[in-house]
This record gives structure tokens, sequence and C-alpha cells, in this order.
């Protein structure tokens, strides 16, 4: 590769590694308190499937699914927006709903699920 490539993507990596600890540690602390949502899409892929409706936090990214028990961290009052609109305002955690059991039973903290998730 060469070598001025291969330094940007170096400091691309580098910026991106950043970029998801700034968004893992906002995300421990932020109250989302500002919400944004999308309903639920049939989807155009698979017969009689669905896109869940979601939910993001317009002050840190946090997403959530709607399905199951319905948003159990990003609740309160949301302004609809489009879901094209959603995805380019969320970033970092996406809270599935396999996640929403263990945390109604507190099995487990939003800031325990953030902190081991993966890079984004
Ligand atoms: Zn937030």
């Amino acid at each position: 590769m060469n070598r001025a490539i291969e330094c940007l993507n170096n400091r691309i990596d580098k910026l991106r590694a950043e970029r998801a600890s700034a968004l893992r540690n906002l995300q421990q602390v932020c109250e989302h308190t500002s919400l944004a949502e999308c309903d639920y899409q049939k989807s155009v892929m698979t017969d009689g499937g669905a896109l869940p409706p979601l939910r993001v936090c317009l002050e840190c990214g946090m997403s959530e699914e709607g399905w199951g028990p319905g948003y159990v961290v990003l609740r309160g009052a949301a302004a609809s927006i489009s879901r094209n609109e959603l995805y380019d305002k969320r970033a970092g955690f996406l809270i599935w709903d396999r996640h929403k059991g263990p945390l109604l039973r507190r099995e487990v903290t939003i800031g325990q699920l953030i902190a081991n998730s993966e890079a984004v």
C-alpha cells in the first residue's frame, strides 16, 4: 500500500476508535431528553416481515427498537421523523429487543451494555 494512504488509514482508524469511546462515554451519562422516532416499516425483502419502529436520542445518537415491551430506555415524548432521517442521526449503541428483558429484570444496566459493546 502507498505510504501516504497507509498513514491516512491509520489516522482514520485512530479517529474511529476515539469517536466510539467518546460516544460510549456520552451515552452512559446522557439523560436522553430529546427524542425522535419513526414507525415500523413493512419490509420489501422478506414476505410479511417488517422493520421495527425505532427511536433515537438527538443528543447522543443512541437508538432503540420499539418491538416487544416497547421503549425501555428512550422513553417519553418523541418527535416523528422519517426512517432515513433517523438512520442519519443514530450513532453508537443500539438497544435491541434482546437487551430489554435483562434491563427490565435489572440483571444488567444500560451502562454495562454500552461499556461492553463493540466499537462503532
Ligand atoms: Zn441520549
